[in-house]
């Protein structure tokens, strides 16, 4: 079966779909995107993902290209097209295609493609053994609190943590902070059992999975703290873990080359992880 994009108003094979040469999220990144996750025909936490959109383009001043409600029933169809029972839908906006000139151009109308596809789950080894992250720079412009298709220091961390075996890439502030991983919100857990993450200031992508971890671990009587922390607090940690649409919640062992506690995933993590999991299932929307 070949795969169906929704490219401005129309439901093409991927060989067929493709957007203006001229379109501004090919030549300067300027749009925005969400992915989310879809589980027997439902979508995770969909409002979430519609609220931080709308965030997103409202802080770039780009046009919604339609109502919530169309928007909603897109996804769904392209969903449905891909007959995708378990994976993700990708949706895209940019500012619209217009001749290159960095201005915003007058009159252009926003560009939107959606994509959809299976993802089997995370394979059960990885969640018992845990995975490694390595840290890096945190190259990344001021505003990484916009999902903004602007995504070349992720990808050259993420290929970077590819090359040395490991999962993932922490990126790290010019203060030795952790800001976050390059697809996923980072978390450690202190010697007295407090969830830390960082505060959601314009530093880090403020994940709808970190919202719901938070909430699952408050409400559940764990004590968090959002606040930063430092590669060296980390490699001291009891635990740690990563956080992400794709990915739920994954223990992270080891920091570059310093074992997280035991080296194996501790206590709290897998309970957040069942508390997470829980929570996002129940609340799908379909
Ligand atoms: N930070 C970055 C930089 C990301 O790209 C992502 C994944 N979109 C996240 C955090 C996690 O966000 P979410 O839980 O909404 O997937």
């Amino acid at each position: 079966m070949s795969r169906i994009a929704y490219v401005n108003g129309r439901y093409l094979p991927h060989r067929a779909a493709c957007v203006h040469v001229e379109d501004r999220g090919f030549q300067f990144a300027d749009g925005a995107y969400e992915v989310i996750a879809v589980r027997g025909d439902g979508f995770v936490d969909e409002a979430l993902h519609f609220e931080r959109l709308h965030r997103s383009l409202g802080e770039l001043r780009i046009e919604p290209p339609m109502s919530d409600a169309a928007l909603r029933a897109v996804m769904r169809e392209t969903v449905r097209r891909n007959r995708v029972a378990d994976g993700i839908v990708y949706i895209q906006v940019t500012r619209g295609a217009a001749p290159r000139d960095f201005a915003f151009p007058p009159g252009a109308r926003p560009s939107l493609i959606m994509t959809a596809r299976a993802q089997r789950a995370l394979d059960p080894a990885i969640l018992e053994r845990g995975v490694r992250v390595i840290t890096v720079p945190d190259i990344r412009w001021a505003r990484p609190d916009i999902k903004s298709v602007a995504l070349l220091p992720n990808a050259l961390g993420k290929q970077r943590a590819r090359e040395t075996g490991a999962y993932e890439a922490w990126q790290v502030d010019r203060d030795g902070n952790v800001t976050e991983g390059t697809s996923s919100n980072a978390w450690i857990v202190t010697d007295s059992n407090t969830i830390v993450t960082r505060q959601a200031d314009h530093a880090i992508l403020n994940g709808v999975t970190r919202l719901g971890v938070l909430n699952a671990a408050r409400g559940s009587g764990l004590a968090v703290e959002e606040r930063p922390f430092s590669v060296a607090e980390a490699k001291a940690a009891r635990e740690a873990f990563l956080t992400s649409t794709t990915n739920f919640v994954v223990p992270v062992v080891r920091i570059d080359d310093a074992a997280v506690g035991e080296g194996t995933p501790g206590d709290i993590v897998r309970r957040l992880r069942a508390l997470y999991a829980d929570r996002a299932l129940k609340g799908v929307v379909r």
